[in-house]
């Protein structure tokens, strides 16, 4: 059975769930486009993803940040998706500085599969917040969520080459875009 009509129904529950949100940013992209760009990345650089990833990935915003629940993704996708979806969800009760905190804190804890999303969501964002979809921030904004996504990958150790040396790079080249 080909992998596809799994994979289309998440990127097609993600897209509803996130149908009327935007990213932050100054062109009004729909949210929709931030998962696809973390599994791009996800799919260009991790050998042979297994479906249940690839899927995790297209969902991993939809329980932070929509009203969907771990129990929604559990019924509709099953429980390993869900387990990883949840490994990758930040406790939206907390205030945010703590939920900060405790995405660093729980980094060296994540399966593997959270932590190729975990690292691929950061890659995604440098790109966005130092990038062309530039989001109205100021430089210190920039600079402490730059601060702040290092902590998290450093958090995560050493577990795929390609990928660390990606953040990395994409952090180096933002510092010096965004002076
Ligand atoms: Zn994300």
């Amino acid at each position: 059975m080909s992998d596809l009509p799994l994979l289309f129904k998440a990127l097609n529950y993600a897209a509803e769930q996130h149908k009327s949100q935007r990213r932050k940013g100054n062109d009004s992209v729909p949210y929709i486009n931030h998962p696809i760009k973390v599994t791009t990345i996800l799919t260009q650089f991790v050998k042979k993803p297994c479906v249940e990833l690839i899927a995790a990935s297209v969902l991993h915003d939809v329980v932070e940040d929509t009203d969907a629940t771990i129990d929604d993704i559990k019924s509709l996708f099953g429980d390993v998706i869900a387990s990883i979806v949840q490994e990758v969800t930040d406790d939206k009760s907390l205030p945010k500085a703590e939920s900060k905190k405790k995405q660093i804190d729980n980094a060296p804890h994540l399966s593997l599969n959270a932590k190729l999303i975990r690292i691929c969501d950061k890659i995604a964002n440098v790109r966005d917040i130092c990038g062309e979809n530039i989001p109205d921030w100021d430089y210190k904004t920039k600079i402490e969520y730059l601060n702040w996504a290092e902590e998290v990958v450093k958090g995560l150790g050493k577990f795929h080459d390609e990928l660390e040396f990606t953040f990395k790079d994409e952090v180096r080249w933002g510092r010096l875009k965004i002076k």
